[in-house]
């Protein structure tokens, strides 16, 4: 049986990510859409072949309880509207991914790991890397120490975010923050399966370079970690500048991702002088099998709400850090989810 997803915003991640992948998968398909936009009803029923029962709004979307095809909800809308949506899935019955950043904060991920808890259905987060090679290998890397223990781990993500200030993901009430929320969560990613560990504090620091722009989000961060192991860690993530990166200095040796977080091919070397290398398959194609293998084989669910909640909760200390003054904040995590 394949399953059916129906996707809550059909925005840019949806019209060339999701939608096209979803005619690869093996395990799942496009069987429903939820869109606010009723002139995107028409093309998307003709070109992904999508029933008129299954066609949703943001109002009507409740009723989706009642559709047998659908089994999974996809929710890509803006960030403040991940929480809702999320809830009305799962009240609904249905699975749910959530896009990154899984909310506006951590009170917003605890309602949403509650919901789908209580509804008894599985909740995975939009990290599309985690089913990704060049991802895993870094994570065997770690986890046979093929480079020995992690010293030091850096990992930079951000873009140039161009010359429109009135887009959603500028906008706090919709986006929750800036480059930290966005492109930030994939650093921070990056240091926790480049190291197998969740860090023990953080400090952090804010750089302003065109404040009339950036009203009222971030523009740039960087944050620096500590971890039990003795690794330390540094994070720069921007809004005003391209970077996708992870690198990471081993007792015997480093291994580099560049770049580490884009929809691929990814590239990587190592001290080795090998390359590390594999044939590119859409990141989003595996990620929703392996969501789907997830709740029909009982596979592991290799990102799960405990995991989007981990990094809101880092997102916060890192704005409570520049809050106050670059002060280091202790991050206490048990039980140690989200890697391995
Ligand atoms: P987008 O701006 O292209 O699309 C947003 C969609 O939400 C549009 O269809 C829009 O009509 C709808 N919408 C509903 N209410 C809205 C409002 N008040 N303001 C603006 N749009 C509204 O955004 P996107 O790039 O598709 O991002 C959607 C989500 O997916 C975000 O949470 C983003 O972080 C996430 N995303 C994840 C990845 C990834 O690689 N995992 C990549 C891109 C986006």
């Amino acid at each position: 049986k394949k399953l059916g997803v129906a996707l809550v915003g059909l925005g840019s991640y949806s019209t060339y990510q999701l939608a096209p992948a979803l005619l690869d998968t093996a395990h799942c398909y496009l069987a429903g859409i939820v869109t606010g936009t009723k002139e995107k009803e028409e093309v998307w029923a003709n070109k992904y072949n999508i029933s008129q029962d299954s066609i949703y709004n943001y109002d009507d979307f409740d009723s989706i309880k009642d559709n047998p095809h659908i089994d999974i909800v996809y929710v890509v809308l803006p960030n403040s509207m991940h929480a809702d949506f999320s809830i009305r899935a799962a009240r609904a019955g249905k699975h749910v991914i959530c896009e990154k950043p899984m909310a506006m904060n951590v009170e917003e991920c605890d309602a949403i790991i509650t919901a789908c808890k209580k509804a008894n259905v599985k909740l995975g987060i939009g990290y599309r890397l985690h089913s990704e090679p060049y991802t895993q290998q870094v994570k065997r890397f770690v986890k046979e120490k093929t480079f020995g223990n992690i010293r030091y781990i850096s990992a930079d993500a951000g873009y140039y975010s161009g010359s429109n200030p009135n887009q959603w993901r500028l906008d706090k009430s919709l986006s929750g923050g800036g480059a930290l929320v966005n492109m930030g969560v994939y650093a921070i990613q990056s240091l926790i399966y480049g190291t197998g560990e969740n860090p023990i504090s953080v400090a952090a620091q804010e750089f302003s370079t065109r404040p009339k722009y950036f009203k009222g989000t971030d523009e740039t961060i960087t944050a620096q970690f500590e971890f039990k192991s003795g690794a330390v860690g540094n994070i720069m993530t921007s809004h005003n500048a391209n970077a996708n990166r992870l690198y990471a200095s081993c007792e015997k040796g480093w291994f580099e991702l560049n770049p580490a977080n884009n929809y691929g091919p990814l590239q990587g070397t190592t001290s080795k002088g090998d390359k590390i290398s594999f044939p590119h398959e859409s990141q989003q194609k595996l990620q929703m099998d392996d969501f789907a293998k997830h709740i029909l084989f009982d596979a592991p669910n290799l990102v799960p709400g405990e995991m989007g909640k981990r990094d809101m909760i880092i997102v916060e200390a890192i704005y409570k850090s520049i809050a106050e003054d670059g002060k280091k904040q202790v991050l206490d995590f048990e039980p140690r989810y989200g890697f391995g």
